[in-house]
């Protein structure tokens, strides 16, 4: 099933997609949707990718779409959207949550990875870019962000058990991000003299120094 709401994830499957030293042909996204003032969500869940038909972003999205359809008076308020997801968008996936972003802009948007989805693509380099630019927050998952899905998502019972490599995988990740996405910023500072991106510019070494 691509979509499962107020479901808890199966353990195997966490794992077995999450696992940031593994290629997997799936994409598993996990989200919570909830008012920034509250802690409780008002819609969670999480999905697949469904092959050859929609990736696992669009389903969010049309998700979310729904909900605020469905609650009308619920679109005025300002919410958090936290997403864990075991690769990262792809570059028309970027783009739908950009537009999606413009069109609910009450709406933070936080996206948690775990593994990069062909970083070496042009493609996809620039579409993570335009995503970091319009705001989202973006960053590879460490072990605190895998237990705290696991916690989320999976079973609030048990501990989280780190697999071999991890910390290694999400060093190497991270740092590929962060050479990605400074790639742009280097570019906005050169060409538009703000210290708006010499903010960014920094956090994003800060980020990339902790990891
Ligand atoms: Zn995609």
């Amino acid at each position: 099933m691509a979509l499962c709401l107020k479901k808890r994830l199966p353990e195997n499957n966490f794992y077995t997609e999450f696992n940031n030293t593994i290629r997997s042909f799936k994409t598993l996204l996990c989200f919570g949707l909830s008012q920034s003032s509250k802690k409780i969500w008002s819609l969670w869940g999480y999905m697949y990718n469904s092959p050859k038909k929609s990736h696992a972003e669009r389903i969010l999205l049309q998700t979310v779409e729904s909900f605020f359809s469905e609650n009308p008076a619920e679109a005025i308020k300002q919410y958090t959207l936290a997403i864990y997801i075991s690769f990262s968008p792809c570059s028309k996936c970027c783009d739908s949550l950009i537009d999606f972003m413009r069109l609910h802009n009450r709406i933070h948007l936080d996206v948690r990875i775990s593994k990069l989805y062909f970083p070496q693509n042009s493609l996809n380099q620039e579409g993570l870019k335009r995503l970091r630019l319009s705001g989202v927050s973006l960053r590879m998952m460490d072990r605190d962000d895998f237990s705290e899905c696991f916690y989320l998502f999976v079973n609030q019972q048990k501990l989280f058990i780190p697999w071999c490599d991890l910390e290694n995988e999400t060093k190497k990740y991270s740092a590929a991000l962060c050479y990605i996405l400074n790639q742009v910023l280097v570019l906005e500072i050169c060409y538009s003299h703000t210290y708006f991106f010499l903010g960014q510019w920094e956090s994003s070494s800060k980020l990339g120094e902790s990891r």
